[in-house]
């Protein structure tokens, strides 16, 4: 495996950066709002639906990290609410951090990498997974650099190896979602969604 360098700076770009949706998971939706005490009003506050443009291929959905949902408007994907300009709305600019860091989803847990399962093996905990860095990470993060320590890889792969987990949780619950809406059983509403995931529990 590659030696990968990171030490975070704290610079806020992966916060305030404009592009970056800060994509959820429905794990990551329940730790918010229990670790916050949020009804589902305040949940409905705090999130971003993202309505794709143009419709999606089975390879464009093959792609993605996280599998889109459908919506009363087409495909979302949920996110955390951008704010007035374009950051993260738990971006605080005055106090330099996150409001939320104990809570703070999966993908700003793993930033500035990614994972990918190389081996399966009998029972999920032994596949061989590869670290590497986003897209999003070499273009923005200066915590990637030649002088920075070599990152911790047994804490990164252990993190990737939970991340994978949680991701294919989310996909399993996502696609039992979007085959009801498609089977006409339940009306997509934001709310609709957010009480069939506040009846699971973590896996
Ligand atoms: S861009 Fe990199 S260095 Fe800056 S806050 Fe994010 S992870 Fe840390
Ligand atoms: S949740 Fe926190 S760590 Fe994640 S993008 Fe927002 S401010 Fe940054």
């Amino acid at each position: 495996m590659k030696k990968l360098r990171f030490a975070c700076i704290r610079c806020g770009n992966c916060c305030t950066d404009k592009n970056t949706l800060v994509t959820l998971t429905y794990l990551d939706i329940l730790r918010i709002k229990k670790g916050l005490d949020l009804d589902i009003d305040e949940v409905v506050d705090i999130l971003g639906f993202f309505i794709f443009e143009k419709s999606l291929t089975n390879e464009d959905k093959k792609r993605m990290i996280i599998t889109p949902i459908e919506t009363e408007q087409g495909l979302a994907f949920v996110g955390l609410l951008k704010n007035s300009l374009g950051g993260c709305y738990f971006y605080s600019s005055e106090k330099k951090k996150c409001l939320i860091y104990n809570l703070r989803p999966m993908f700003c847990r793993t930033f500035p990498f990614s994972f990918k399962v190389l081996e399966e093996k009998k029972g999920e905990t032994n596949n061989l997974i590869n670290i590497f860095y986003t897209e999003k990470g070499k273009q923005y993060c200066p915590g990637i650099n030649n002088e920075a320590p070599l990152i911790d890889t047994k804490y990164w792969i252990q993190l990737g190896k939970n991340t994978l987990n949680d991701l294919k949780n989310n996909h399993e619950v996502i696609i039992k979602w979007n085959e009801s809406v498609k089977k006409g059983k339940v009306i997509p509403t934001v709310k609709k969604f957010l009480l069939t995931i506040f009846e699971l529990t973590e896996k």
